[in-house]
């Protein structure tokens, strides 16, 4: 049974009180999820969330929230952020750490918590260990899945999003029951502009340029755990429970 967390200060910013303060885990589990775009990322953090009960925390999603934001209310940080996004290019690591630093009650929540999206740089993953030293909190792992790279480029082009609930499903590999319509909310389901041919190339470009380098950071540290995505989404998630540090 999936546990549906209340992230609106995840995705609000520090003002909103989280409403349904996760109850503390026996073993809370503080994980970062590494991969490129489209390896599956979000459905195993889903799952992940579920069985351990830690929050999911993404900075895209941060982004995505802010897409809905009036006008009146953008920052001209977001703003330039937003354009960033759009082309499929890293926002600056300066806007992205403020954001999570404005953020780090979520990251020393007594449910722990699954990083999606971040660090996505060295300069982000140094900025993130300063954070967490300053709250006396410890990573766990860091969750690298990998696929190769034509299976990336089938399922980034076939992902097909719900605008309401944020559920996720594939034309072919996950279709939902009736063609364009959300299983859970019945709105209608639509593609990421991020996930478009001519963005993904980019994103691709910058996951091989600036993301890829955390694997030898996190390896140096021990932390590292790589698992292959190259099968259905449970298969994968009994691969993740069995690898993770009890
Ligand atoms: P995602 O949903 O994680 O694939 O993120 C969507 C987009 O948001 C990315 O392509 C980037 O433009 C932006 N973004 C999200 N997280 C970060 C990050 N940690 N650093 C830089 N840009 C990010």
């Amino acid at each position: 049974m999936a546990v549906k967390r209340e992230r609106s200060t995840w995705l609000k910013g520090p003002k909103p009180p989280c409403k349904d303060k996760p109850a503390a885990q026996k073993r809370p589990y503080r994980l970062i999820l590494l991969g490129a775009p489209g390896v599956g990322k979000g459905t195993q953090a889903e799952f992940l969330v579920g069985r351990l009960g830690a929050c999911h925390l993404s900075t895209g999603d941060i982004f995505r929230a802010a897409k809905s934001l009036p006008d009146c209310e953008r920052t001209p940080a977001i703003e330039e952020a937003l354009a960033h996004m759009k082309r499929g290019e890293l926002v600056p690591d300066e806007t992205v750490v403020s954001l999570v630093r404005e953020r780090v009650d979520c990251m020393t929540c007594q449910g722990g918590f699954l990083l999606d999206g971040f660090p996505r740089t060295v300069a982000q993953a140094e900025a993130l260990e300063d954070i967490l030293k300053s709250q006396k909190v410890k990573l766990d792992a860091v969750l690298n899945y990998e696929l190769p790279i034509e299976r990336v480029v089938e399922r980034i082009g076939g992902r097909r999003t719900c605008p309401k609930c944020k559920a996720v499903f594939h034309v072919t590999n996950m279709p939902p029951k009736k063609a364009g319509i959300c299983d859970h909310c019945g709105a209608e389901l639509f593609q990421r502009e991020d996930d478009r041919p001519e963005s993904v190339r980019v994103r691709m470009e910058a996951y091989a340029r600036s993301t890829a380098p955390l694997t030898d950071y996190y390896g140096k540290k021990g932390l590292l755990i790589s698992i292959s995505a190259d099968a259905a989404p449970d298969r994968v998630f009994e691969r993740t429970m069995k690898l993770l540090p009890s």
